[in-house]
């Protein structure tokens, strides 16, 4: 593609215009380091605009381990034998809580695999005891499918945001990342019932995935099209010991970070993470993803002695450090790339 084409392609996707899937995948399959180092420059444009030199933090606190799902890709999948497994309390996911606050977090969000333990009443439960503990503070859910009910009964609760990824927009190619138990189709609908509910929504997928192809992730551009989240969630994929897929290749940094710039420009306000999964296959994967338009960092608020067993990849990105210890060196790395951090609740805001 000409400069000027490219030029003129990011012109309008700033300005608001909706990209078709042959567009996408163009855009997708952009190979020249001139290319891609100009649409990132473009996105990091756009981020700035929008969010100044800020990246908002989320205390993620991994509350289980356990999970009733068998997905092919992931390390805590509920067949994978050698897989750690903990889950944690009502009383340790406060005690978190209290750290975050205490360090001037604004956002908790407890993600954890489907464990039936932590039922629907109970994770309702524990969203009430945030919210009255902490009322001003945003709780983000990331539990997986439930029922609509579920969903209903979590937002009454007062949990404001969700995140669930799609992982992938074709049926063909979710069911080659998932047990057949396991529909695409659902996970759509609940993703779908999430934004009715009123949940800031969070969705995205795994970029360089078993059997992924471009052709996929131009499907995954349009579907987010027609969701139209408030968060988008893009990292590599990264094989896990234990699981059929572990002998596949982790997906690339590369185009994980040209996905992240794409994102922001078709998404100008969204709220887009530098993933864990990024930073776990690339020592500066999270500084990269942010000169990339990325604007969101969620430090590991949960207990030291789990962190190592959320194993839902090899070599996970994660320190033993407390949690001001982690604050402090993210407050270093993003000084050196001109940035801050904006320990505000950071809402989604399309105004
Ligand atoms: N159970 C919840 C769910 O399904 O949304 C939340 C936990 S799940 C482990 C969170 C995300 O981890 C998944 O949506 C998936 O994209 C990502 N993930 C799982 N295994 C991965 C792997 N091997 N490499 C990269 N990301 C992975």
């Amino acid at each position: 593609m000409s400069q000027k084409e490219l030029g003129n392609i990011v012109d309008r996707l700033v300005a608001g215009a909706a990209m078709d899937r042959n567009g996408w995948l163009r855009l997708l399959s952009l190979q020249g380091e001139e290319e891609r180092q100009y649409v990132q420059q473009r996105a990091m444009e756009v981020a700035q605009q929008n969010f100044g030199n800020g990246v908002f933090v989320r205390g993620l606190i991994e509350i289980s381990s356990y999970c009733r799902n068998n997905c092919n890709y992931c390390g805590i999948r509920c067949g994978n034998r050698s897989a750690l497994r903990y889950r944690l309390t009502k009383e340790q996911i406060l005690e978190c809580c209290r750290a975050g606050a205490g360090l001037g977090f604004n956002t908790f969000v407890l993600q954890g695999g489907e464990d039936v333990v932590q039922s629907d009443d109970w994770v309702t439960d524990v969203v009430c005891a945030i919210k009255r503990e902490f009322p001003d503070k945003a709780v983000t859910l990331s539990v997986g499918e439930r029922s609509a009910a579920a969903y209903r009964a979590f937002r009454a609760a007062g949990a404001d945001r969700y995140l669930l990824r799609h992982e992938t927009r074709s049926d063909e190619h979710y069911s080659l990342l998932h047990p057949r138990t396991m529909s695409a189709v659902n996970r759509r609908n609940c993703l779908f019932t999430l934004k009715e509910l009123g949940f800031q929504t969070g969705s995205g997928m795994m970029i360089g995935s078993p059997h992924q192809t471009l052709e996929h992730l131009a499907d995954d551009m349009m579907f987010l099209d027609e969701l139209c989240p408030q968060m988008i969630g893009v990292g590599p994929f990264i094989p896990a010991s234990g699981t059929p897929f572990e002998d596949f290749s982790a997906g690339s940094v590369d185009l994980t970070i040209l996905v992240v710039s794409l994102l922001r420009l078709r998404f100008p306000h969204a709220l887009l993470p530098a993933t864990t999964a990024l930073a776990s296959l690339h020592s500066r994967g999270r500084e990269l993803a942010i000169l990339a338009g990325a604007n969101v960092v969620m430090p590991n608020l949960s207990p030291s002695d789990v962190r190592n067993k959320y194993s839902i990849y090899n070599n996970k990105k994660s320190t033993g450090d407390e949690s001001a210890q982690q604050i402090e060196s993210l407050r270093q790395s993003l000084d050196a790339i001109g940035y801050r951090i904006n320990f505000s609740r950071g809402d989604y805001d399309d105004k």
